[in-house]
This record gives C-alpha cells, structure tokens and sequence, in this order.
C-alpha cells in the first residue's frame, strides 16, 4: 500500500523477523502482548494487512473485514478474563495522539484500576 511503512515494527513482528508474544492469531488478525505493558494485561490488536491507521482502517477495509476485526477485539478481551471488571481500548490516531508505530493497533488494557483519561 502507498505510504505504509514496511519496515515499522509491527510489519516485522507480522513476518515474523522480530518475536512476539501471541495471545490470538487467525488469517486476518494477529494479537500479541505490548512490550511496555502499562497495565497487569496490555496486548495489542492488528489486522494483518497494511492500514497506517485507524482512519485507513475503517475507510479501506472491507464491511466484513471491520466487523471481524472488533468483534475479535471483544473476543481477546473476554479470553483475557477482562469483560466482568471492565478494561480500556486505545486506537492512537496521528501525531496529537502520541502514535509511534504506523500500522494500525487497538490496545487492549486492564487487570487493575486504570486512572481517568482526561488529560491523558
Ligand atoms: P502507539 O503507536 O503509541 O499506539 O503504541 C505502540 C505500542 O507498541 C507501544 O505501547 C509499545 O510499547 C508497543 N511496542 C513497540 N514495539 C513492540 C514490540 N516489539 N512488541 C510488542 N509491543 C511493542
């Protein structure tokens, strides 16, 4: 895809030049745990085919390919044990938002009392 970085550090980890932790995998999706957790449970999300962002996400993947996506992020989150106590989703969306890697990711945050976002 024009502009996306196939170097960025997730392309890597997708072929598999660079180790992760996989906590879930299918054709179109691969999650593995944040080497910086900032939480007991910290595991990021990612399609597996080239999107910079969540913007490039949600306007060029197909209907389907959306609907599989955040219907697996709940799926993690519930494997995770996280759906009872509750747990946060990050998409960091441009620079204002503090994204360092260029290929789209939710992260999935919890097993603790996580502080107010405001200001965050
Ligand atoms: P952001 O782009 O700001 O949403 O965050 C990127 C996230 O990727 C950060 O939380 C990093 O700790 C995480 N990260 C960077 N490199 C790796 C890696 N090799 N394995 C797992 N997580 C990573």
């Amino acid at each position: 895809m024009m502009g996306y970085d196939e170097n960025n550090i997730f392309a890597k980890i997708l072929r598999k030049e660079v180790p992760c932790e996989t906590v879930y995998e299918d054709e179109k999706i691969l999650a593995f745990r944040d080497i910086q957790p900032c939480a007991p449970v910290h595991v990021l999300v990612i399609p597996k085919e080239a999107y910079i962002s969540f913007q490039d996400f949600s306007t060029r993947a197909s209907p389907e390919d959306i609907v599989h996506y955040f219907k697996t992020v709940s799926r993690i989150a519930c494997d995770l044990k996280l759906s009872d106590k509750g747990f946060r989703l990050v998409a960091n969306t441009g620079s204002e938002s503090g994204n360092m890697v260029p290929h789209f990711h939710t992260h999935i945050i919890g097993g603790k009392q996580l502080g107010d976002i405001s200001g965050a």
